[in-house]
């Protein structure tokens, strides 16, 4: 057969050039040794994966860790996964949470473009070469024609797939193709697979070390009717002309490893270095069960999770770098305060079974992170937050800087011996702080409303703002004493049918009336943010209702 007209008459562009040009428009790239250049290679189908930033975060340590190169690749050769707008959320994502590429969709690079639909023309051209060397056929089976290969392969209990006795289009003859052209059937351009499956052999996973691989014998589609490629053949190319020297990516994709062994093959290429990285798994609350972490059962699986609930993207990516080094906590304790870009990421130090997420545990580093930041930081932090999830009642707290600088000293402990770690997400201090911008609807008192209503007429008469704490409390005390309620224990183990309790309890009801809560900072402090006319008010306010 005349491969090289076959080639023409499947592939008939006039304007491909030959992979040689590519090779040469893309050359090795110059960088010292031991710089790995590293990618991320989503699909826009609009979701992100928390799984999608686990696998980001350890290729963007090790290339930059290494000095090397990392970059985004939009694999959007699938049009009918393609979502609207999801090449923004991608970038945004990864964005917020630390991720920065030095090349990629909408940055650029000398190896772009980055798009593979905007790549179309290379892929065309290698699998012309293909096609050329025999290794790419056209197969005209119809859609029914392969569902009924399916129903007989699992009848028979057969490996599903396109290859040999099934591979009915791999043997045609020259004049059978040119009576399917000429006939204008439609048409895909498989892989002409060489491998045999009784054949194993060692491959060595960056992260897994040496697994056992079959070789591949199915014929794959490389390019698909319209002409797009299949991710399979695209991606090998891209990683190739991109000159990716290494590829973390999720465990799932080892399946197709054969495939993309015999495509690197076949084209000439030498392979990048794979690591095929453990998937994140989570314990059922059902059952009890060890199960990967899944889109449609967890809310967690998103990134989008993250960001309504607040969570600070430092506790986010603290928390994936202690799943994916199991030596990052221990140097995480040692070094608080260092940033993760000075630990030494290691490869060998990735687990290579599942990495278990527990949200408790990501919220303790959240608490951490958050009780490190200063008050400026973490109001610049609810201010994002609420911009983008908060509601409009929240995101107008947030105009008056001074007094929120305020309110965030004293509920972070600010200055204190030891900080306060109240706050967990930016969604939950909105609702801690909320008392300081309006008062509690009903707030829920242990005392009865006459113990209630005297406690805060008592104290409120002889309230001034100017007291300093230890001025503010003798008056307390002098209240709680006056309405029997006693400062020790001997009062209450002569006649404890009286007992009323003692200033704690008249200090939980001034508490409990002007914020709604049983557990807050120092009260003293908050009467004095809230200012006296306020305090009033809402005295005044429950005095009035209870
Ligand atoms: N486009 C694939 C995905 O969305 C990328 C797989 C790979 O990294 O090779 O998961």
């Amino acid at each position: 057969m005349d491969l090289n007209k076959l080639a023409d008459a499947l592939i008939p562009d006039d304007d491909l050039q030959p992979p040689a040009y590519y090779e040469e428009k893309y050359p090795p790239r110059a960088m010292k040794k031991g710089a790995e250049v590293t990618r991320l290679a989503p699909s826009p189908t609009g979701f992100m994966h928390l799984g999608n930033l686990y696998v980001a975060l350890a290729n963007e340590r090790i290339a930059h860790g290494s000095g090397g190169v990392l970059y985004l690749r939009i694999e959007d050769t699938d049009s009918k996964r393609k979502v609207e707008g999801a090449v923004d959320v991608i970038q945004s994502s990864l964005r917020y949470f630390g991720i920065d590429f030095d090349e990629g969709a909408e940055i650029g690079g000398e190896y772009g473009p980055y798009y593979q639909q905007q790549r179309a023309k290379i892929y065309r051209a290698y699998a012309k070469e293909l096609i050329r060397r025999g290794r790419a056929y056209p197969c005209f089976c119809t859609e029914e024609e392969l569902a009924a290969v399916r129903e007989k392969q699992t009848e028979n209990k057969l490996l599903p797939g396109y290859y040999g006795e099934f591979a009915k289009c791999r043997d045609l003859s020259e004049a059978e193709i040119y009576q399917n052209l000429a006939a204008n059937k439609p048409y895909v351009i498989r892989f002409r697979s060489e491998g045999d499956v009784e054949k194993k052999s060692v491959f060595h996973d960056e992260i897994k070390g040496e697994i056992t691989v079959t070789e591949n014998n199915q014929d794959v589609v490389i390019l698909k009717s319209d002409g797009i490629p299949t991710y399979h053949f695209a991606h090998v190319i891209d990683d190739h002309l991109m000159r990716t020297t290494l590829v973390i990516r999720g465990e799932e994709w080892l399946a197709s490893l054969p495939i993309h062994i015999e495509l690197f093959k076949a084209l000439g290429f030498r392979m990048p270095r794979y690591g095929h990285n453990c998937s994140i798994q989570k314990i059922d609350e059902t059952d009890g069960t060890r199960r990967k972490l899944s889109k449609r059962k967890d809310p967690e699986a998103s990134l989008v999770f993250y960001r309504e609930e607040g969570y600070h993207p430092l506790a986010v990516r603290i928390y994936l770098m202690t799943l994916l080094n199991s030596n990052f906590e221990e140097w995480h304790l040692k070094f608080p305060d260092k940033p993760v870009e000075e630990f030494r990421f290691s490869i060998a130090k990735m687990g290579k079974s599942g990495a278990l997420f527990d949200l408790d545990k990501l919220n303790d580093v959240s608490k951490d992170v958050l009780a490190r930041l200063s008050a400026g930081e973490m109001a610049d932090f609810l201010q994002t937050w609420a911009e983008g999830y908060g509601t409009a009642e929240q995101q107008s707290w947030l105009t008056d800087r001074d007094y929120l600088l305020q309110v965030l000293a004293l509920c972070m402990g600010v200055g204190a011996k030891k900080r306060r770690k109240d706050f967990v997400t930016a969604k939950q201090a909105a609702d801690v702080i909320s008392y300081f911008f309006r008062a509690e609807e009903n707030p829920a008192f242990r005392a009865d409303g006459e113990t209630v209503k005297a406690v805060l007429q008592n104290f409120m008469a002889v309230y001034d703002p100017a007291d300093d704490n230890a001025a503010w409390f003798d008056k307390l005390k002098k209240v709680a004493g006056a309405l029997g309620f006693a400062s020790d224990m001997k009062a209450y183990k002569a006649a404890p049918e009286n007992y009323r309790g003692n200033v704690s309890d008249v200090a939980e009801i001034v508490r409990v009336a002007l914020t709604g809560r049983a557990n807050t900072p120092d009260l003293c402090t908050i009467m004095r943010i809230l200012g006296a006319e306020e305090c009033r008010r809402r005295v005044a306010g429950v005095v009035a209702n209870v």
